[in-house]
């Protein structure tokens, strides 16, 4: 009988819990008294249905953020907001959090996990950095590599490319035929409903810069010695292919920019104007979240810690 009804109450508490999650994709409608909030993120969300043109969104946008120095306190705040609702979100064990960051080369995805998780406790978050597909994994449907890397609950997921580059790489460079490709639209749709109704709030980041700020980029990493390694001969190759690219993107973010997993479109070319965008929005889907530390035993009060 006790059994009974303690299970009763963690589905009840589940059930409230999913409540709180589902509402959190437009975080600005749950924690921010008057918006738009500042930096104005909500605009950068691709909403359902709309489709996005890139070309309209300005990658040098700052609003009227001036320079690194004068946010670097509104940054630290949030950075400290996602490390306080992380350390609740991983006490309460019930939900997660999947981030998906996709960009083109040197669009800035390690920085911004670098700069935006500083403060994060490693034990509540996983990264997981995709390349080309192993053996092994090419032999599999083109999530299954994916969908094991899928937070579990009370975790932070960062995807670091992820299944949008069987939709994007594997378009421009004809890696399959667009039968294959093109249905993968809507299996994605489905995966992230599928994901989102068990507890995973899913928001997908395109950091976007422009051609001629990926040139400067590339031509920084050629430059300094301690940048060398990152610089592949194949971004050059990557590089020709930067219409095509615009196209894929285009097409899969507003194909699959949805209620429960939207796309947010980040000006990235200055990379602390980036940073602050993303770590507000994350911080406020957190917030909106509400995570909670769970209840303490009973009778604590009375307990005495022996000498
Ligand atoms: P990087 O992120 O710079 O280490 O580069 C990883 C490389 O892996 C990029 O060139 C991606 O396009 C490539 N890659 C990632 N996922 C896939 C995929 N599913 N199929 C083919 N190439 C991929
Ligand atoms: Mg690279």
């Amino acid at each position: 009988m006790a059994e009974r009804t303690s299970s009763a109450a963690t589905s009840r508490e589940t059930r409230a819990a999913t409540a709180r999650q589902s509402r959190a994709t437009r975080p600005e409608q749950v924690v921010v008294a008057e918006p738009p909030p500042e930096p104005d993120y909500p605009r950068y969300r691709v909403e359902p249905g709309t489709g996005v043109r890139l070309a309209g969104v300005d990658p040098d946008e700052s609003e009227h953020f001036g320079r690194k120095k004068d946010v670097a306190p509104e940054l630290a705040r949030h950075r400290d907001r996602i490390a306080d609702l992380q350390a609740r979100l991983y006490a309460e064990n019930r939900r997660s959090l999947l981030l998906v960051l996709q960009a083109m080369d040197t669009g800035g995805k390690d920085g911004t996990i670098k700069h935006v998780f500083r403060g994060v406790n490693p034990q509540g978050c996983q990264v997981s950095s995709f390349k080309a597909p192993s053996v092994e994994e090419s032999a599999h449907d083109f999530l299954w590599r994916y969908h094991q890397r899928v937070p579990s609950r009370g975790m932070i997921g960062i995807f670091n490319r992820s299944h949008y580059e069987d939709v994007l790489v594997v378009r421009v460079k004809g890696l399959v035929p667009e039968e294959v490709w093109r249905p993968r639209y809507a299996v994605i749709n489905q995966f992230e409903q599928a994901l989102s109704l068990s507890g995973v709030t899913v928001l997908k980041f395109y950091l976007h810069i422009s051609r001629d700020e990926q040139k400067r980029r590339l031509e920084s990493r050629l430059a300094d010695p301690d940048k060398r390694w990152k610089f592949s001969a194949n971004d050059l190759r990557e590089r020709r292919y930067w219409d095509d690219y615009m196209a894929a993107f285009e097409e899969a973010i507003g194909s699959t920019s949805t209620d429960v997993a939207p796309w947010y479109v980040v000006p990235a070319n200055n990379k602390w104007y980036r940073n602050l965008v993303i770590a507000r929005t994350i911080a406020d889907t957190l917030e909106a979240m509400d995570p909670r530390y769970p209840a303490p035993e009973e009778g604590l009060d009375q307990l005495r810690v022996e000498d």
